[in-house]
């Protein structure tokens, strides 16, 4: 048994799925209670009147390409949340097990945790100088029990990119111990390759990828699991087995064409070059306490007075993240880059707040 699945949960390894309609698009298909008749308007590729490919094969092509990376290392689903969920499911029991964070992060992970009933350990990023991953901190706090570490990196909402031999160590020091995940929803904005260059010499890890930000598709829901095949089987089985729209498969797919790619990345230069004016405009700001360092879409900013500017905001038509529940961000919003008109409304509402 591959060394991953020793951690996932025993009573799963021999799930049977949904034996689902099979795929064989040869044959006209009388086997699934489908309609044989297209709604009006339908002039969807593969026809709405069809249950979709489960994982659909030409998708998986593409972004085993665009991700560098072995096709049997892909699943496909709704967006990278999909992705956390059937890791927690498939690794943590209820009531036994847990998963780490390290706040403040993305908020998914400990929700799909409470979901399925498990505990959450928190080990807070390091604010001073740049809320980065405190790699002791998190093998000290580390015991048999916790399946899952989740590291967002560049993190949401601080925008960190973390060290990168901080992440391997980390990944060195769990073989065999825990999976770590690797989120990585940013990173086509940030200055640094993915980990997922370390999935030969890592089994236990994770990478996940999606197309909701860099690719403008986050109303089409399409991410990417990145691991061991093994993994990938397991989770094959788990998740439902129509997950695809083929909606989404034919935006993802016209989106992965080289036009669209290239005004994707033009667009990705064009948000870093917005990023760099608009944190210097705003840093230059009596009300701004600091504008944190960003590999992402977005700028955490700490402000002397964060409901003002939220205010100022609300009434130029612009809405900004309210961060400040998490810990570590009382004073703080989160500012996704816009387009340069918004982004200069915004910097406005600063300067009047
Ligand atoms: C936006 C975001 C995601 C969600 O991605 P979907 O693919 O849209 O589900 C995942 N992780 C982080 C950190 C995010 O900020």
């Amino acid at each position: 048994m591959s060394s991953v699945l020793q951690l996932a949960r025993p009573d799963l390894l021999d799930l049977e799925p949904y034996a689902h309609a099979a795929w064989v698009p040869s044959l006209e298909r009388l086997h699934a209670n489908e309609s044989p008749w297209r709604t009006l308007g339908d002039n969807s590729a593969a026809g709405l009147n069809r249950y979709p490919e489960p994982q659909p094969r030409a998708l998986i092509a593409r972004l085993a390409e665009l991700y560098a990376v072995e096709q049997d290392r892909l699943l496909v689903g709704r967006g990278s949340d999909e992705a956390i969920d059937l890791l927690v499911r498939a690794f943590c029991r209820a009531e036994r097990d847990s998963v780490m964070i390290f706040p403040p992060t993305f908020g998914m992970y400990s929700v799909a945790a409470r979901i399925q009933g498990a505990s959450v350990v928190e080990v807070p990023l390091a604010a001073d100088p740049r809320f980065e991953l405190d790699v002791s901190a998190a093998l000290d706090q580390w015991r048999p029990g916790i399946k899952i570490l989740f590291v967002c990196s560049p993190n949401n909402p601080t925008g960190t990119l973390f060290d990168r031999a901080a992440v391997e160590r980390l990944c060195a020091a769990l073989a065999g111990k825990a999976l770590v995940v690797i989120d990585e929803a940013y990173i086509e904005f940030a200055a640094a390759p993915s980990c997922s260059q370390w999935l030969n010499r890592f089994p236990h890890l994770v990478v996940l990828r999606t197309l909701s930000k860099a690719f403008a598709l986050a109303g089409a829901r399409c991410g990417t699991l990145i691991g061991e095949p093994a993994l990938v089987q397991l989770l094959r089985r788990m998740i439902p087995p129509y997950a695809m729209p083929a909606p989404t498969v034919d935006a993802a797919l016209k989106a992965l064409e080289a036009p669209s790619r290239a005004i994707a990345h033009g667009r990705i230069d064009l948000v870093l070059a917005e990023r760099e004016r608009v944190a210097r405009t705003l840093a230059e700001l009596s009300i701004v306490r600091r504008v944190w360092p960003s590999a992402a879409n977005f700028l955490l900013v700490s402000f002397a007075d964060a409901e003002a500017v939220l205010r100022a905001g609300i009434a130029a038509g612009l809405l900004v993240r309210d961060v400040r529940r998490q810990p570590g961000l009382g004073d703080c919003l989160r500012i996704t880059i816009g387009t340069p008109e918004q982004n200069d409304r915004l910097i406005d509402a600063a300067r009047r707040a």
